[in-house]
């Protein structure tokens, strides 16, 4: 028997009439590109974007068409999220940290027909542009006074926002539909190519508004430096629309002072991103001696969250969530909310809790792995390949179809982890980057982690380096702080008590600047180019 509901389709265009009827007032501001503050309310914001989905649809974008942004986190990239995946047509946000190469490989194999982009992309676009040939229209996100120079015919965006009409008739679709789409950092290989539809994404942003994963509600200032031009900024342009929260972009300025200067201006209680942007924040408040008067919680995901934050930004009132997830799982998988019973433990306590990587949003199923294909127990003890299946996570790349799950319909997500009977995920480390030594398998993540409480380490990146006697010993890469002074010794000494012998590493070096991938995380591919005829010291 079949249930007697409509079978109403779970479409992104829902949100905007949702949010447009009952948070009209809400604020959405944005740092431009351009320089000045731009504000307006969601009304008027659903006005502009019904007005561009005409546009578009009267510039030729067909249901299915890719359409390329390179852009910041702006009001203007958030019109384009509804009104692109509104009509049917599939947005595709494009990592301008991608380089140049990689960026015209994915608007190649993506074949986007239009690309839009920022004034600060305008160069690289114009470099991109006789080598992507299936892009037919360029067009600059701006005003025809800041129109960027360009190499022939240029549209400008508020131009086509202006020429499309109001009351634009939405139309209705199959919910599977493509909404979006993006390719993972290829650290390791091609990019790949992940497609959401309008349901993964109305399903994850449910799902992520919940009391146990991001809490947002009205009243929220939801401040995501997660950029859209990965991931969907972890869906904050939906999940906002969802609840009436506030939405503060901060364009081009992601320094610490450029976003101190928006989270106090704009009293921003919540906000996203990874730990090197974290980081750079805390930095910055301890070099000034500010203090955040708003903030009230953050997510910090994309890399493990390391003690030295937690304990860092509780100085300044502010609880830091881990999340842990992927590009290819929409990407939430799991939000660290500690329940009353580990939230009332003293803080030493509580923070060997806050350290794990959180337990599953709804609809995330998890399961361990051995490397001979059993699956493990969820007893917080044995570590294995983490797999997960779900609604929201990836069933094929892109153009590779049949290739992405393993025999019995999981996906695999190259973490090593183990799950307790509470379901609270800890990663160990990627697959990739464990260290092998003597039989034994040593976190990466655990030595950068004890690294960073080091009062003199601005970042940390360990790497294994081939060691005759135990097969691999880990090797400390680090940035110092700016001004501050220490010595290999002096870090190895700190760690002792930190962690078991066994990961204690054979040695420490120093760098000026930390290699980075497109998403921010350390790039351990360039730690081992630069250090792979390293010398253990005997
Ligand atoms: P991406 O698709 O670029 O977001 O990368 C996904 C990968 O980032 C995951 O498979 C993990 O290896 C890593 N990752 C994301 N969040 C965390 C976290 N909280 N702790 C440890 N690793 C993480």
């Amino acid at each position: 028997m079949r249930g007697l509901m409509m079978d109403s389709q779970l479409l992104t265009t829902e949100l905007l009439k949702h949010a447009a009827r009952n948070y009209r007032h809400i604020e959405i501001v944005t740092r431009t590109v351009e320089g000045p503050i731009h504000r307006y309310t969601i009304g008027e914001a659903k006005r502009r974007i019904e007005k561009l989905a005409d546009a578009l649809v009267n510039m030729g974008v067909q249901p299915g068409d890719r359409v390329g942004v390179i852009g910041w986190n702006t009001y203007r990239q958030f019109e384009m999220y509804y009104a692109v995946g509104g009509i049917g047509a599939v947005l595709h946000t494009v990592n301008p940290r991608l380089g140049p190469e990689n960026a015209g490989y994915v608007i190649n194999h993506a074949e986007d027909k239009f690309l839009f982009f920022d004034n600060t992309f305008a160069p690289l676009v114009a470099a991109l542009k006789p080598h992507v040939p299936c892009v037919k229209r360029f067009v600059a996100m701006t005003s025809r006074e800041h129109a960027p120079a360009f190499p022939g015919e240029l549209d400008i965006y508020d131009e086509i926002v202006e020429r499309g009409r109001e009351n634009f008739d939405w139309p209705e679709f199959d919910e599977n539909t493509a909404v979006a789409m993006c390719y993972t950092s290829g650290t390791t290989g091609e990019p790949k190519g992940v497609v959401y539809s309008h349901r993964s994404v109305v399903i994850q942003s449910f799902a992520a508004c919940l009391p146990t994963a991001m809490g947002l509600g009205e009243g929220d200032v939801l401040l995501p430096v997660v950029p859209m031009f990965h991931v969907n900024a972890w869906n904050a342009p939906y999940s906002a629309m969802l609840v009436g929260a506030k939405q503060v972009f901060p364009g081009p300025r992601l320094d610490g002072e450029g976003l101190y200067e928006m989270f106090e201006a704009e009293k921003v209680t919540f906000s996203s991103g990874v730990p090197t942007v974290w980081l750079n924040l805390l930095h910055y408040l301890e070099k000034t001696g500010k203090k955040l008067n708003y903030l009230k919680r953050g997510m910090c995901g994309g890399s493990a969250l390391p003690e030295a934050l937690i304990r860092g930004y509780a100085k300044y009132g502010v609880e830091l969530q881990q999340g842990w997830g992927m590009t290819e799982m929409s990407p939430i998988g799991t939000v660290n909310v500690l329940p009353p019973n580990l939230r009332e433990l003293p803080a030493e306590e509580r923070i060997k809790h806050q350290v794990k990587q959180g337990r599953a949003l709804p609809f995330v199923d998890m399961r361990i792995v051995s490397p001979e294909g059993k699956v493990l127990p969820h007893d917080g003890e044995q570590d294995g390949h983490l797999q997960v299946r779900g609604p929201c996570i990836i069933k094929d790349y892109y153009k590779r179809e049949g290739k992405t799950l393993t025999t019995d319909g999981w996906f695999d997500t190259g973490d090593v982890a183990l799950i307790d009977e509470d379901g609270f995920l800890q990663i160990t480390d990627r697959s990739k980057d464990v260290i092998k030594t003597g039989g034994e398998w040593v976190s990466s993540i655990d030595i950068e982690n004890a690294a960073l409480l080091h009062p003199a380490v601005a970042q940390a990146g360990v790497i294994g380096v081939t060691h005759p006697k135990w097969q691999e010993r880990p090797l400390l890469v680090v940035v110092k702080k700016e001004g501050a002074e220490t010595s290999s010794e002096e870090v190895r000494e700190f760690l002792k008590d930190k962690l078991d012998k066994i990961a204690w590493p054979d040695a420490v070096e120093f760098i000026q600047e930390m290699p980075l991938g497109a998403t921010g995380k350390v790039l351990k591919t360039e730690l081992r180019k630069m250090f792979g005829s390293y010398q253990l010291p005997e």
